[in-house]
């Protein structure tokens, strides 16, 4: 397969989804940026918008614009989301952070399979998901334990081995359907009936496959997702994530931590809680209403883009850079830490290498380039098909390869950041 810069700008000019670049803030041309599974970029229309309700809404409407749009935005947007994940309009609220969804989604499971003590995830896991499933064995009442399924490589995981941790005391499967390390995807409809089959509910964490690969939630008889809003959805450092619950759970499903906004009549301000209808009952406090509203500029770019398309693009992007990893980076003694199949993978390649941190940091100080970095050698480069370019993936690598040739990362080894 051809890979050279000429190659790279002629995929560029053929891309149907190109012109979406320009509708992102991209204040330094020289600046290759791989990191948007971790913070997308700013669309200009999100910079528009929140000056206006700023100016307009907190400054002048002030409280009466809770009428006039705010207090409906978490369905709102939420039902655009649901178009992304293969789930209905009224089957997604934003609401708090991931962290705090996925708590509040794995309690309710637990507490729809009474009896039942057994949570399972894998090692692939996100930190967070990990530490919350920790803080339910602890604190929930029920003898509550967590299996957590080793990967045999830490970087794909063979179902069989989920399957062999799922039985009748199982209340609930949870896992990140692309894992946030490799990149590996898991086939959901298959995980869903594993668990179906036990009787167990499954939790999928979508945080690096929304607006990032089609999610279809409603085929696959997916009972709970949660996800983040800031990574391929271009919502904003922190804005608040989503959350999923199929339609016929609603109703028996409780809200572990249920606050004002998901009583049926919040401003009777009654002293018993009686839950409203629909997804609303899984909010709890007042929104962080600006970066709510920040979201849905970026959501719907992506639904002007397609998500089918979108996928196709980050697809043939990925295979690229794996194409150019094993022309020019393998020599250099990276390793491949991604699935090769495309059907396996989400949106980025994840690469080792023995001085990983090292050269992270000279790609981001001294060749304006920035992916990110997970201990302990993985160097992520993030592909965001809505803005991303096959060009910058060319020179991306081309000044990977540079850091390691002059030995620019040299001066770097043995430091530790706080932030990767
Ligand atoms: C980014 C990410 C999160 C983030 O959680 P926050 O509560 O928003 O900090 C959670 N889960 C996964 C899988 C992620 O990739």
């Amino acid at each position: 397969m051809r890979t050279d810069a000429e190659y790279a700008r002629q995929l560029d000019q053929q891309d149907e989804l190109a012109r979406f670049r320009d509708e992102f803030v991209v204040d330094d041309p020289e600046l290759i940026y791989l990191d948007g599974n971790s913070l997308g970029r700013l669309p200009k229309r999100t910079q528009e918008l929140l000056a206006e309700e700023v100016e307009h809404g907190w400054g002048r409407r002030l409280i009466r614009a809770w009428n006039e749009g705010w207090f409906e935005a978490p369905e709102r947007v939420g039902g655009k989301i649901a178009r992304l994940i293969g789930a209905k309009a009224n089957e997604v609220i934003v609401a708090d952070s991931t962290s705090v969804n996925m708590y509040k989604l794995a309690a309710a499971a637990c507490a729809a399979r009474p009896g039942r003590s057994k949570l399972v995830t894998d090692d692939l896991n996100f930190p967070s998901d990990k530490y919350i499933l920790q803080g339910m064995e602890q604190h929930l009442p029920g003898g509550l334990h967590m299996q957590m399924v080793e990967s045999p490589d830490g970087l794909t995981m063979p179902l069989e081995r989920i399957e062999a941790a799922l039985d009748e005391d199982t209340a609930l499967l949870t896992l990140s359907h692309t894992a946030f390390k490799s990149g590996f995807t898991y086939d959901m409809v298959r995980l869903t009936e594993m668990a179906h089959r036990v009787g167990a509910l499954v939790l999928w964490d979508l945080s690096h496959s929304a607006g990032a690969l089609p999610v279809r939630l409603n085929e696959a008889g997916a009972d709970l997702a949660v996800g983040c809003s800031y990574k391929y959805l271009n919502g904003g450092p922190g804005a608040p994530a989503f959350m999923y619950v199929h339609q016929e759970l609603q109703p028996d499903l409780p809200n572990p931590v249920p606050g004002w906004f998901a009583q049926k009549d919040q401003f009777a301000m009654d002293d018993e809680f009686e839950p409203v209808e629909g997804m609303r009952r899984y909010l709890t406090g007042t929104p962080p209403t600006l970066s709510l509203l920040a979201i849905e500029p970026g959501i719907d770019l992506l639904l002007e883009a397609g998500i089918e398309r979108l996928r196709a693009k980050s697809v043939a992007q990925t295979d690229y850079l794996i194409e150019l990893w094993q022309q020019e980076l393998e020599p250099l003694g990276f390793q491949l830490k991604s699935p090769y199949e495309a059907e396996q993978r989400g949106s980025h390649v994840a690469l080792g290498h023995e001085h990983g941190l090292a050269i992270d940091l000279a790609l981001i100080r001294d060749v304006n380039v920035l992916p990110d970095f997970r201990p302990p050698d993985i160097i992520r480069l993030g592909v965001a098909p809505i803005y991303t370019t096959f060009a910058e993936l060319h020179e991306a690598v081309a000044r990977l390869k540079q850091v390691v040739q002059e030995g620019i990362y040299e001066q770097y080894l043995g430091e530790v950041p706080t932030v990767t």
